[in-house]
């Protein structure tokens, strides 16, 4: 785990480290503290400092302060990005710190710990640094004719720019909001979820020691009822950028609304897998096995319903349970894990309820459904990867995310109809068709309502692609070439070179000219 370090977040308390917060370049403490547990064993993992509402007005007052200074945004974007890069070169220098941190944290298998927690937040650390240095900061503007001017449309910071951040993917996500604004030149507030702050507050430690301005960036813990409120509703806060549940979206959207504050919605899914009759079985079965068990399921853009075609529909479901036979649960730690637990009481007791639901809906299930027992069970949070046929796309199990390691198995009889059933649900933000037809398969994607689609393929996010969610998955974009519009204003700027009063445009309003 990580060593605790007099200048870092955490504190050795018997054996156990102890985060704080960070605000205005200062380490914060609370009486009260949230635990830390790994999801694996139910060990305390660590304690973590438990913010107020208090904390988040000090963080946005810190935030704020940072910005009317102009230091940071001053500050040329080639060096914003220098500063990114040292970042880089200390998490590139720390992997297998994080990666465990990721496995402990959250239940990684180590593997895709290795891939989520360090390799995905270098590389697309990487993408915004590389996007800082050739962004257009300032573009030569249309030259007007009848009046003599010139302009620039110039892109600047925002302001205060609040991320708040589920527990699924703790690093990656935090990478995603908190990157983009700082080398666009904003201050950052970002509210971690309570149950996994520990990497966003090692990411703190670095930013600080790579050069970033005390108060530039801050992390703040706290229920998000209060605190992650508290920050969306806060009058000198100009955007927020939200990854998380479609219910809570909502609420961010409603109360952003009373400041007209930027937001970007990043939210749930329930991702449409269609295979075509004419697809590689073999790449497609394992394929729709990855969709739905990466990270145990608890991934937006999980790939939760299967569209198959009646005429493969038996010898695909069968070939996938053999499949899903082969995989090995457990600790996550062990590097021939395939399947990890799930995040903890709160969500292992919601999917055991879908699976309840599923079978009370008269879903078929063929494969799982349990929580295993044995040697490596006796404690922690486990599901069997669990599989129903016989679903219908109104039923609970097919319209809502379950957020776990559960596939619906859906029939269709013609591709309109495999496109009709995918695109029947509130959420956007994942599909994908299976197919040795590339051209055939372009054609469903086209038609396909989600802001990524992945052909023969799922899960491949890059950062060099916008994702996002089309409907209530959410709006705004994270990654790809756009990804620093989301974090600056546009601003025209225009200088008269005239000299001449009468050929400005004054003569609309005023009918005799200066000193007549
Ligand atoms: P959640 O919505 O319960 O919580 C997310 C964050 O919001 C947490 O930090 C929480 O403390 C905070 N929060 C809760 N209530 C709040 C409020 N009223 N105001 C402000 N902040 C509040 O989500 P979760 O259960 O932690 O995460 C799982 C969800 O996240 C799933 O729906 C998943 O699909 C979604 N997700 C989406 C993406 C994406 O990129 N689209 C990525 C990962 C996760």
């Amino acid at each position: 785990m990580v060593a605790t370090r007099a200048d870092g977040p955490a504190e050795d308390r018997q054996g156990i480290p102890h985060y704080r917060m960070f605000i205005g370049g200062e380490w914060v403490d609370t009486p009260e503290s949230y635990e830390v547990i790994n999801p694996a064993t139910e060990e305390l993992v660590a304690t973590a400092a438990k913010g107020d509402t208090s904390h988040a007005d000090a963080a946005v007052a810190a935030a704020k302060q940072a910005f009317e200074s102009g230091e940071w945004r001053n500050t040329p974007p080639a060096e914003r990005a220098a500063v990114i890069d040292r970042v880089i070169a200390e998490l590139s220098s720390r992997i297998d710190e994080f990666t465990e941190i990721g496995s402990r944290e959250c239940g990684f298998p180590y593997r895709l710990s290795q891939a989520i927690c360090v390799g995905f937040p270098l590389m697309h650390m990487q993408h915004y640094a590389d996007l800082a240095r050739r962004y257009e900061w300032v573009s030569p503007g249309p030259v007007a004719g009848a009046v003599l001017s010139a302009s620039q449309i110039r892109r600047d910071p925002i302001g205060v720019c609040v991320g708040i951040t589920p527990w699924n993917f703790p690093l990656v996500l935090v990478v995603w909001k908190a990157i983009p604004a700082l080398v666009a030149g904003n201050s950052v507030v970002i509210k971690v979820d309570e149950k996994t702050p520990i990497a966003a507050l090692e990411l703190a430690r670095m930013l600080r020691d790579a050069g970033v301005p005390d108060g530039v960036f801050n992390v703040v813990t706290g229920n998000g009822e209060t605190v992650g409120a508290h920050l969306v509703a806060h009058p000198d806060v100009r955007k927020v950028s939200f990854t998380g549940s479609t219910a809570v979206g909502r609420e961010v959207m409603r109360t952003a609304a009373d400041t007209i504050k930027r937001v970007t919605l990043e939210l749930g899914g329930k991702g449409p897998n269609i295979v075509l009759d004419d697809a590689d079985l073999d790449a497609a079965v394992d394929g729709a096995a990855y969709a739905f068990l990466l990270h145990a399921g608890q991934a937006c853009e999980s790939g939760t319903r299967l569209l198959l075609p009646s005429s493969l529909h038996d010898e695909f479901v069968r070939r996938l349970v053999d499949r899903l036979k082969t995989l090995k649960i457990g600790n996550p730690l062990d590097p021939a894990t395939d399947i990890g637990p799930v995040m903890g009481p709160v969500q292992h007791k919601r999917i055991l309820g879908y699976i309840e639901k599923g079978k009370e809906e008269g879903a078929t299930l063929v494969h799982g459904g349990n929580v295993p027992t044995g040697p490596g069970f006796e404690k922690g949070y486990w599901i069997e990867p669990t599989v129903f046929t016989d679903v219908r796309n109104d039923m609970c199990i097919a319209s809502e995310e379950i957020f776990g390691p559960v596939l619906s198995v859906l029939r269709y009889d013609s591709v309109d109809e495999a496109v009709k059933l995918a695109n029947d649900t509130e959420y956007g933000l994942s599909a994908g068709v299976w197919s040795q037809d590339v051209p055939r398969a372009l054609e469903v994607a086209q038609q396909l309502q989600a802001g990524s689609v992945w052909i023969n393929d799922w899960h491949n996010i890059s950062a060099h692609l916008p994702f996002g969610g089309f409907k209530q998955s959410g709006t705004g974009r994270e990654l790809g070439p756009q990804a620093l519009d989301e974090f600056t204003e546009a601003k025209a700027v225009t200088v008269d070179l005239s000299g001449k009063v009468e050929r400005r445009a004054y003569g609309l309003v005023f009918s005799t000219p200066p000193n007549a």
